[in-house]
């Protein structure tokens, strides 16, 4: 493989920022989980530190804790996605209910998710999808009229904003991912932020174990005095990847620039080909592009894949639909029940999308895709 379709960058300076964490004498739960906390907080634009964890999937999880997901609940959400927005609301024992998604962004469309929610719905659970952000404030709406709560996975969207409102600061809470392939990379790790000071501090003890050491009672028990005061589990980010994370956000906008421009190209070398189906952008919108989703409607998608796949080209799928996958088959989930996510996943291919891609790989990507094309 010549291209992936998504890669880290790493410069000189993220390699110090972890040599010296390294040199240091806190490999975990030290100053620099702090500061990268303080920083996702300062991106997502909230009051609280964000509560840092150890993957994306992770950061769902306790986010579900900590809106108290319980067995008899359930949790709608998008079926174009990666799995385990749908997969850790089941680990609290939620039902997962499907709802369709729009045909422009691919994000969790507010009318079909009005349709299926009902009184048992807890959370309604949206991704931005490509980096592109969820309709949040029609979304929140739909929740809250009954009594629900609005989860935003921004696994691909963290520096995105909505009429100028930061990700982080449109839903109830907020979760992000900082594998190598994201916008922001801590090598594995994640975050939750929310404006809820509440909420948050459930998400603080969940990842943490559940414990805590209260200064008072500390002082009435003794300096060893610890209280378990509800389930938790260790999902703690070490410094030594913290670090990294707040090396990484020093570049976002670059990062967040550089997408654009990627974006950018391909929207124009891919224009007025008859077939495809290129990116929306909605007004208000300000998306950090995590992929370039170009969608190919003559049913060549495979034919399309293998070819750029022969070409050097990493091309990949996101995603095959969550409630496809076996998993949901032997629950009772059916096929043709969102078929706008069903058809939007059976177009779609992501093309190269990452900081360091040069305008030369880019247009290269352009050429393979126009000559198979014919076009
Ligand atoms: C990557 C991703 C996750 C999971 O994040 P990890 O850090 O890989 O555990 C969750 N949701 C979405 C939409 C993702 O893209």
């Amino acid at each position: 493989m010549v291209l992936p379709y998504g890669r880290q960058s790493i410069d000189e300076s993220d390699i110090e920022a972890v040599a010296q964490v390294l040199r240091s004498d806190w490999l975990t739960t030290g100053p620099a989980v702090e500061t990268f906390e303080a920083d996702v907080a300062r991106i997502a634009g909230v009051p609280d530190p964000a509560v840092s964890v150890t993957s994306g999937t992770a950061a769902l999880h306790t986010a579900y804790a900590a809106l108290q997901v319980q067995p008899g609940d359930q949790v709608i959400t998008t079926p174009l996605t990666f799995f385990a927005t749908a997969t850790c609301a089941m680990w609290q024992g939620a039902e997962i209910v499907f709802a369709d998604v729009s045909p422009d962004t691919g994000n969790l469309d507010p009318e079909s998710v009005a349709e299926r929610i009902t009184e048992r719905t807890k959370v309604v659970a949206g991704v931005d999808y490509a980096g592109h952000p969820i309709d949040a404030p029609a979304l929140k709406k739909v929740a809250h009229d009954h009594g629900a709560l609005l989860l935003e996975d921004a696994a691909h969207s963290i520096a995105g904003l909505l009429d100028g409102v930061p990700v982080g600061s449109l839903a109830d809470i907020t979760t992000f991912s900082f594998f190598p392939t994201k916008n922001l990379t801590t090598g594995e790790g994640g975050a939750v932020v929310s404006p809820n000071s509440d909420l948050l501090e459930r998400a603080r003890m969940f990842k943490g174990i559940g414990y805590e050491r209260k200064p008072e009672l500390m002082q009435e028990h003794g300096g060893w005095y610890y209280e378990v005061t509800s389930l938790g589990l260790n999902y703690r980010l070490p410094d030594v990847l913290a670090v990294l994370g707040s090396s990484q956000i020093k570049r976002l906008e670059r990062f967040k620039t550089r997408r654009q421009e990627i974006t950018d190209r391909y929207n124009e070398g891919l224009a007025g080909i008859e077939e495809l189906i290129l990116p929306a952008h909605r007004e208000g919108a300000s998306p950090m592009w995590h992929l370039y989703p170009l969608r190919i409607q003559d049913g060549r998608r495979r034919e399309l894949f293998d070819h750029l796949r022969a070409g050097g080209i990493g091309v990949q799928v996101n995603y095959i639909p969550v409630h496809h996958q076996p998993l949901f088959a032997e629950l009772g989930h059916r096929k043709g029940s969102c078929p706008v996510a069903e058809t939007y996943a059976e177009q779609e291919i992501s093309l190269p999308m990452f900081p360091d891609l040069t305008d030369s790989q880019v247009d290269e990507v352009i050429g393979l895709v126009r000559g198979f094309l014919g076009a």
